[in-house]
């Protein structure tokens, strides 16, 4: 299996890169932001627990997040591999994760990490929201609170797969075809 950690900002262009990797590698995707949404859309109890975070820029927490990456995998158990995107954004999420693939007896490959400056960023949210629909990305507060929430929890987890030696750190800014051209090279090299 080959499983890669899609990380990076909100608004780094993670959603966009997952499917041109999705059609290069033909992997199985795992947007823990869209399997809130569609929960949040089918009006579930976890949807509603979810909301009460996503309403307000905040992180879901852990426990809630890994439960329900869990049972995900696990209704595709044959998939050729995941890429995971928007997951894992805590350490403590890392940590859960590299437990659950170990299970089937698989692990990280890589984690590409998009570079885009705080700026770049904030721009590109509030031109999403204006066709999205996503509260989150509608307002400037909101869209400052998501980008400390990265800042504060999520970027560490660079370092846990820097630590293992599973980091590459990509140019976020430019075309999307010169961005998966390079998203393409470094995995070409690394798995
Ligand atoms: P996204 O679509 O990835 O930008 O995620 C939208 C929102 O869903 C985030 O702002 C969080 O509230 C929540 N969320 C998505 N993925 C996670 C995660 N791995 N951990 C905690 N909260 C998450």
């Amino acid at each position: 299996m080959v499983n890669i950690v899609l990380f990076g900002p909100p608004g780094a262009g993670k959603g966009t890169q997952s499917e041109n990797i999705i059609d290069k590698y033909g992997l199985n995707h795992i947007s823990t932001g869209d399997l809130f949404r569609k929960h949040l859309g089918e009006g579930t109890e976890l949807g509603k627990l979810a909301q009460q975070y996503m309403d307000q820029g905040k992180l879901v927490p852990d426990e809630v997040v890994i439960g329900m990456v869990g049972d995900y995998i696990t209704t595709k158990k044959d998939a050729p591999g995941f890429i995971f995107d928007g997951f894992p954004r805590t350490v403590a999420q890392a940590e859960a994760l590299d437990a659950l693939l170990e299970k089937y007896d698989t692990a990280i490959s890589c984690m590409v990490m998009l570079d885009v400056p705080e700026d770049e960023l904030k721009k590109r949210l509030l031109e999403r929201g204006k066709t999205s629909g996503r509260v989150d990305d509608q307002n400037e507060e909101k869209i400052n609170v998501r980008i400390q929430e990265y800042l504060n929890k999520t970027l560490p987890v660079a370092g846990f797969y820097a630590s293992q030696s599973k980091d590459c750190k990509i140019n976020g800014v430019g075309t999307v075809e010169e961005i998966f051209g390079n998203i393409s090279s470094a995995l070409d090299t690394h798995i």
